[in-house]
């Protein structure tokens, strides 16, 4: 039967001051298709509560801690308790919640990176098969337009047999101690407890890889990486250096780091292929170029007729005409509204449109965290090429 009312949402984390909480609560409504009823905003039980407050929500549903959210929320009648959980908390965080919220038979939507081991990550894939419920992994690059575009001229052949991929996510937020100031942010990013084996390369360098293997559809296959931290005292890498070598023979140059002064979020990506090469940027994300040889540089501009002509995918992630900026909170409400559509077919039965399952899930979270570990590992080896395990 068709469900005709939105989606509603149970969040956990985004209290007061946090970041992508907050990113989520606007990104999951603006298509009108997720309504927030439900959360356990903080780890502190006050601050839940007081985001509840500033949020207008029914106070019966602003719960304590993600277990009282998932017990309550199960024993509410099918037509008001929660569809799916959103886990935007600190790392450590992200296995026991959405475990918990999968076997409570939640849907659910995830920060990156998913888990803190790659033996977590495989437990929620096999928990999610077994279940069969959706769950959307929150690596937001994938949502922008023009980054579908690249992949669907990568998947159409017009790039040729891929040679080599460069992505760099450089950052400068903590060229300096940071976390010793108590900064919300850095405090928890820095602390292997709570962030996990990797510090940049886990924050911003899964992000990189997971673009990289979207846009060419070839998984990383060895690494060859070194991890520096310059910020001394600091307990994790603030540094990331990669060689990649890629299925089908390609060879790639990943690095990301923190503590490049004055580079805000400057993910970018050139992919070389034998027919064409490609190049794109975050912060600049409606343009996309392409290079040919012997030929003038083009440039592909979202929102054009051109775009949707030939990728149904990049028409169908964007909504207002060109020239018009759509970036970060777009392309973030893009995976959610497919993720939304995704979920809307599981209660119906329904088969989804493959256009509305094209956002990240377990998969790649579990390709997220094998890169984690395959790099840190590299990283302390003397043989430095180290395979990605399966
Ligand atoms: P943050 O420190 O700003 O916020 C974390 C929030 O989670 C806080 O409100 C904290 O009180 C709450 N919290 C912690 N443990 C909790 C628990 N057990 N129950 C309920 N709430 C809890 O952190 P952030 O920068 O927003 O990052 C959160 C997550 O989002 C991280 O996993 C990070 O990697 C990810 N992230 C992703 C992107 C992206 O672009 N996709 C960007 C930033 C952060």
């Amino acid at each position: 039967m068709a469900i005709n009312r939105k989606l509603r949402m149970g969040l956990v984390g985004g209290g007061p001051g946090a970041f992508i909480g907050e990113v989520h609560r606007k990104a999951s409504r603006l298509d009108g298709e997720i309504e927030l009823v439900a959360g356990a905003f903080d780890i502190d039980p006050k601050k839940s509560q007081q985001m509840g407050k500033q949020l207008y929500l029914d106070p019966k549903r602003v719960y304590n801690t993600y277990q009282d959210m998932l017990k309550a929320e199960s024993a509410l009648p099918e037509g008001d308790r929660i569809d799916f959980v959103a886990v935007t908390t600190p790392n450590n965080w992200h296995f026991p919640i959405a475990r918990d919220a999968l076997k409570a038979g939640f849907h659910v939507m995830c920060e990156k990176p998913m888990t803190l081991t790659s033996k977590e990550a495989k437990e929620l894939q096999t928990l999610v098969e077994k279940k069969g419920l959706v769950f959307g992994l929150m690596h937001n690059y994938t949502g922008y337009p023009m980054v579908k575009l690249a992949r669907d001229m990568v998947k159409k052949n017009d790039v040729g047999k891929i040679r080599k991929v460069v992505v760099q996510y450089p950052q400068g937020w903590l060229a300096t101690a940071l976390e010793k100031t108590g900064q919300m942010q850095a405090s928890w990013r820095t602390d292997p407890k709570q962030s996990g084996a990797g510090g940049c390369v886990g924050d911003i360098g899964t992000h990189a890889a997971n673009l990289a293997e979207y846009i060419t559809g070839l998984k990383i296959t060895d690494i060859c990486a070194e991890l520096t931290t310059f910020v001394p005292g600091r307990a994790l890498d603030d540094d990331c250096n990669c060689l990649l070598k890629l299925e089908g023979g390609a060879k790639g140059v990943l690095h990301a780091s923190q503590i490049a002064h004055g580079e805000e979020n400057n993910l970018a990506i050139w992919v070389h292929g034998e027919k064409a090469s490609l190049e794109w940027h975050q912060e600049h994300p409606n343009y996309l170029y392409v290079r040919r040889p012997s030929k003038p540089e083009e440039v592909w501009k979202r929102g054009n007729d051109y775009v949707a002509g030939y990728s149904a995918a990049a028409a169908r992630n964007s909504r207002i005409p060109s020239g018009h900026p759509e970036a970060f909170l777009e392309a973030f409400a893009n995976n959610y509204t497919n993720f939304a559509e995704t979920v809307k077919s599981a209660i119906e039965g329904k088969k989804p449109d493959p256009l509305a399952t094209d956002f990240p899930g377990v998969n790649e979270g579990v390709r997220g965290m094998l890169f984690i570990e395959t790099v840190v590992a590299s990283s302390k080896s003397k043989q430095k090429w180290t395979p990605v395990k399966k």
